[in-house]
């Protein structure tokens, strides 16, 4: 028996989605989405879902509303047990919710209907813009500006003038100066605070807040701010043009990994800021070596230590060990040494407690407290997990200390290519460059090197994470413009707050 599920899936920040939309999004066999629905949530959604896109924007191709009736109650009659529909915002609130409901209960099939949170709200809120407020407005009204022949709809103007509080059009990037026309030939003051609110709560949010009679042009164009709303009433002034999110409106570059990106990625977001993600390599196990990675897997009993230095060396390492037909369990007889918190944490998701950590989070440190804190004879060599082409900084320094140590190089990474205008422009447009780790320094570098366009990175101001990383940077003459005073990603971005927010 199939159930269609009508969900909201919030204004755009994945942070506002319900937990019963997360939970159906995750677990449904299929997806039909709407044009409004953010890329973000999207990709919450896992890849064996069936997905529909009904509401493509700009390709040829948008659905119209009888044809996704008919697509909800062809898929319903398939047989899938769980289908989601998910709408932009509130699937009650100018979304067609209430016809899809009508549609499914003529046709006998089950539903359930799972409220969002709809932009009117939340957008406004995003810029510290209460709908409500005590002895400033005492109610908000939501209207669509929308209609079928392309008029302004035949509101009550005067009703709306009187009423005194705030008002919220949807769909109305089009109708903005006839809006403002009517309320102030209805007796609004041309004074009203008005403001447009563009795709709010996402990080391209925007805010244009002016008064009523500025908005009154009939040849300015705002259709480039969509999705928008149109708010009118005196509530616009608390904003002061601020937002809560400190890092609102900052662009700022992740390098990571893609697969790696997602823990700064979200950090940053939620303080505001647009993550543009910039990654230099990819990552793959080493398939060259693989009979000789499960081979030293198979007698890791040889080792005394297992040295890990970052959170991929953890993961590629767990990963060949389960392609072994092994677990944790492999790593008992020896012990287990962590380069710093990040490393720690990917080993600490594996169950693993690190017997070693240095107090600073670099080779030199790393070395030299092993073997001056760690006086067990080492009969035994040592294990080090890396990538193929990773720089043997420590591996030399242990064997200079006399340690006996082994590479095992577990994965390679390769450089992704870019072209030379689509580098140019986002480091152009950004606020700050994040580099967490030396040899995402290394391989960013070596990529804009091919262009002849290091100079880029003269202008733009670079984060890193550790000493180590800031050493790379430094390396090509540049000086880091901030060092996060722990190597862990909080960190990262408690110092660009304080730096940017
Ligand atoms: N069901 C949705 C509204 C759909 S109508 C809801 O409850 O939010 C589409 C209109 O919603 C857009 O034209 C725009 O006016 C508004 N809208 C949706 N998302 C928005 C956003 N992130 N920022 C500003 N306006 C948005």
């Amino acid at each position: 028996m199939s159930t269609v599920y009508l969900v909201g899936a919030g204004p755009g920040d994945p942070k506002l989605l319900t937990r019963r939309a997360y939970e159906l999004i995750t677990s449904a066999e299929i997806v039909v989405y709407d044009a409004l629905v953010s890329p973000r949530i999207v990709e919450l959604i896992p890849p064996t879902t069936r997905l529909y896109n009904v509401g493509k924007r700009y390709g040829a191709h948008s659905m119209k509303q009888p044809e996704i009736n008919a697509l909800l109650i062809e898929l319903a009659s398939e047989g899938a047990s769980k289908i989601v529909r998910l709408k932009g915002g509130d699937p009650f609130v100018f979304a067609h919710g209430g016809e899809e409901m009508n549609v499914l209960r003529e046709a006998g099939i089950r539903y359930e209907i799972v409220p969002g949170i709809t932009a009117g709200l939340a957008a406004p809120a995003y810029f510290d813009i209460p709908v409500t407020h005590r002895a400033v407005s005492r109610s908000f009204t939501c209207l669509t500006a929308h209609s079928e022949s392309g008029e302004l709809p035949a509101f009550d103007w005067q009703a709306l003038a009187k009423l005194g509080g705030t008002l919220i059009f949807y769909m109305g990037v089009r109708q903005i100066a006839s809006i403002s026309q009517a309320l102030i030939e209805a007796g609004c003051s041309a004074a009203t605070p008005a403001a447009l609110v563009s795709r709010g709560t996402t990080p391209q949010q925007s805010l244009l807040a002016r008064t009523l009679g500025e908005f009154t042009d009939p040849e300015e164009d705002f259709t480039a701010y969509t999705p928008a709303l149109f708010v009118i009433g005196e509530v616009i002034r608390l904003s002061e043009g601020r937002t809560s999110r400190p890092l609102a409106g900052k662009k700022v570059i992740v390098t990571r990994a893609r697969h790696q990106a997602s823990s700064l990625q979200e950090a940053l977001e939620s303080e505001g800021a647009e993550a543009l993600l910039l990654p230099t390599i990819e990552l793959s196990s080493n398939e060259a070596i693989k009979a000789e990675v499960a081979t030293h897997l198979s007698q890791l009993a040889r080792y005394g230590w297992v040295f890990f230095t970052s959170p991929n060396a953890v993961e590629f390492f767990f990963a060949a060990l389960h392609r072994a037909g092994l677990d944790a369990r492999a790593l008992s007889p020896c012990r287990i040494a962590s380069l710093g918190p990040m490393t720690t944490a990917a080993l600490e998701a594996q169950g693993i407690k690190p017997d070693f950590m240095p107090s600073e989070y670099h080779a030199k440190a790393f070395a030299r407290e092993f073997v001056e804190q760690v006086s067990a004879p080492h009969d035994k060599p040592l294990l080090l997990p890396a990538s193929a082409l990773a720089h043997d900084d420590l591996a030399h320094l242990l064997q200079e200390a006399g340690c006996r140590c082994e590479r095992l190089p577990l994965y390679t990474n390769s450089p992704i290519h870019y072209e030379a205008e689509e580098l140019r422009a986002t480091l152009a447009s950004a606020d700050y460059l994040t580099a967490c780790s030396s040899s995402a320094v290394h391989h960013l570098v070596e990529l804009l090197e091919q262009y002849q366009l290091t100079d880029l990175l003269r202008e733009l101001p670079i984060a890193v994470l550790g000493e180590q990383t800031a050493g790379a940077v430094r390396s090509y003459g540049l000086d880091p413009q901030l060092i996060a005073p722990q190597a862990t990603i909080p960190s990262l971005v408690g110092a660009l707050i304080e730096r940017l927010g």
